[in-house]
């Protein structure tokens, strides 16, 4: 345990020991360890210049580069919680964070300006507007360094400790409102010393490492990756948006190292038609996580990428990482891939019952963690942070077990479970299996209302590109891979399926398309 795990406290011992070094490249931009410490110094006076102090929420609504990462930089070193509003969200999904919140300041791209004037008269907090970019400036930071320029560079007296708030994530949606996730500080320093300790690396950041953030810096997994990196010293690559190609020339030109991607981004990648193994050849590790992984991509994966793979399971709550696949298991062929990984050092794991008490191996219940790294409560939001925190322990809202040597295996989340006829059926198993189809991109497996059983399976199928399938053809394919009474009644063929800004897809819409192809076949009947 130490006191000096904060952002700011890290930020001035870099500036001392490896000021030179590359902290962030985003487009032809490079960014030293010395400068983002500088410049996100700057940025903090000016903060404080503006009213901001300690528990003070600034709001993000803009595209990333090395300047939101400064902007959290200097949040942390005024005492300030960076609240990161993604613009890939809905305009009423951002409408609700910045109400929610209750940011005073708020840092805005040109692009976001109009959903910024059409929600400020809602939002009594906020006093102080600032635009992120400039009209005919290149430079995707211009407004905001003509808001600090002036503002000294000096270092700030600390204000701050490990358990002090940081960011505010908001949970990414997949079932129902938002929620603020508050981070403190600890949670970007637990795990690397605990893998230290342990003597394993899984999961490790090295000084000499180029970090591809993939995932979005403005959600959990892409912020987490970002500030772990920036802790071990390493440089951190940063793009303005997921763009497969984009991707593939990162990490071949700048000879990038690991990065953490969901399983539908290693799948776009690999669909690219210049992606051969020698494409990747300077990744050491990949990470991925975040729902569901089919056998059939993974083994793809391994295949493909040539490197060391690392599965996460984790949440927004969680913060850190909870449960990884380390790379030794990852053997095309194994039962194992099935699994999402054994419990991180340092971390509880538990499976309890509806009556709270652990269940033994084998048996499924609800997935409970207990992690140093976890978010301090949801904002404003006592009620829902005592159904999802108790004693230490998240509450994760997902079903699984464990097997016999410790392997975590998720079912998928309690609110998915499809109920036929009293017997459980989790749709990620489904969406597995149908996954393993030649001709499938992906899938979307719902439960709805059936005057017989109760519920009845539906799935919404995507193809890949070129492929016909009739949906006999598909169940005649489940068959004997799945008992009878989990295959889906109904398939329903669409071009493609929407997902959240961290790459899920989002079922409940999957759900309200098939509700309406349920009801326009029953017109025509
Ligand atoms: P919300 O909480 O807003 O409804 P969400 O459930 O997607 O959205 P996140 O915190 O973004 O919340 O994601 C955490 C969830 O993602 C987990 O609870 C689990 O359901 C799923 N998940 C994460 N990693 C894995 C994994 N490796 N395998 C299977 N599922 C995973």
């Amino acid at each position: 345990e130490d006191t000096s795990w904060t952002l700011a406290a890290t930020s001035a011992a870099h500036a001392r020991d490896r000021a030179d070094h590359t902290a962030v490249i985003c487009q032809d931009r490079r960014t030293s360890y010395g400068r983002l410490h500088r410049l996100s110094n700057q940025a903090a006076h000016a903060l404080r210049a503006s009213g901001a102090g300690r528990g003070t929420r600034v709001a993000w609504l803009g595209r990333e580069s090395e300047y939101y990462y400064t902007v959290v930089l200097a949040c942390a070193k005024a005492g300030a919680v960076l609240v990161p509003v993604n613009w890939r969200l809905t305009p009423k999904e951002a409408d609700h964070i910045l109400r929610d919140s209750a940011a005073q300041l708020l840092f805005v791209d040109g692009d976001f300006l109009p959903v910024a004037e059409r929600v400020r008269p809602t939002l009594p907090a906020l006093d102080t507007v600032v635009r992120i970019d400039r009209e005919g400036d290149t430079d995707p930071g211009a407004g905001l360094r003509a808001w600090w320029a002036g503002a000294p560079d000096t270092d700030l007296d600390p204000v701050t400790g490990p358990d002090d708030a940081v960011v505010q994530i908001y949970t990414s949606g997949t079932t129902g409102l938002p929620k603020g996730a508050v981070i403190p500080h600890r949670s970007f320093f637990t795990l690397a010393p605990a893998m230290r300790q342990a003597g394993l690396d899984w999961v490790d950041w090295r000084p000499d490492d180029i970090n591809l953030i993939s995932l979005p810096g403005l959600g959990t997994a892409g912020t987490a990756w970002f500030w772990n990196g920036f802790n071990a010293g390493l440089t951190n690559v940063v793009m303005r948006m997921f763009v497969p190609q984009e991707a593939i020339r990162l990490i071949r030109g700048l000879g990038v190292t690991t990065t953490f991607a969901a399983p539908a981004m290693l799948r776009m990648m690999l669909d690219e038609r210049d992606a051969g193994p020698e494409a990747f050849a300077s990744m050491r590790k990949i990470y991925y996580g975040g729902e569901p992984i089919s056998t059939s991509l993974l083994t793809r994966c391994l295949e493909v990428y040539g490197c060391e793979f690392v599965q996460i399971y984790g949440s927004t709550e969680t913060a850190t990482v909870p449960v990884c696949l380390p790379p030794r298991d990852h053997r095309a062929g194994s039962p194992r891939l099935r699994s999402a990984g054994k419990v991180c050092p340092g971390t509880g794991l538990k499976i309890v019952g509806p009556d709270d008490r652990p269940l033994p191996p084998g048996e499924i219940g609800q997935i409970c963690i207990h992690t140093p790294g976890r978010m301090l409560g949801y904002f404003n939001r006592p009620e829902a942070t005592a159904r999802t925190l108790r004693d230490g322990w998240l509450y994760m809202g997902d079903n699984g077990y464990l097997d016999e040597d410790g392997y975590l295996f998720v079912c998928d989340r309690i609110n998915d479970t499809i109920i036929v006829a009293g017997q459980n059926i989790y749709p990620a198993e489904i969406e597995k299996e149908i996954a393993e189809h030649p001709a499938v991109a992906e899938s979307a497996v719902v439960g709805l209302a059936d005057d017989h059983w109760g519920e009845a399976v539906h799935a919404c199928v995507v193809l890949r590109p070129g492929q016909r399938l009739t949906p006999r053809e598909l169940m005649l394919f489940l068959r004997g891979r799945l008992a009878d009474y989990k295959i889906p009644s109904v398939f329903h063929f669409v071009s493609e399926l929407e997902r959240n800004p961290a790459g899920k897809i989002l079922r409940r819409i999957a759900r309200e398309r098939l509700q309406a192809a349920a009801a326009a076949s029953a017109d025509h009947t």
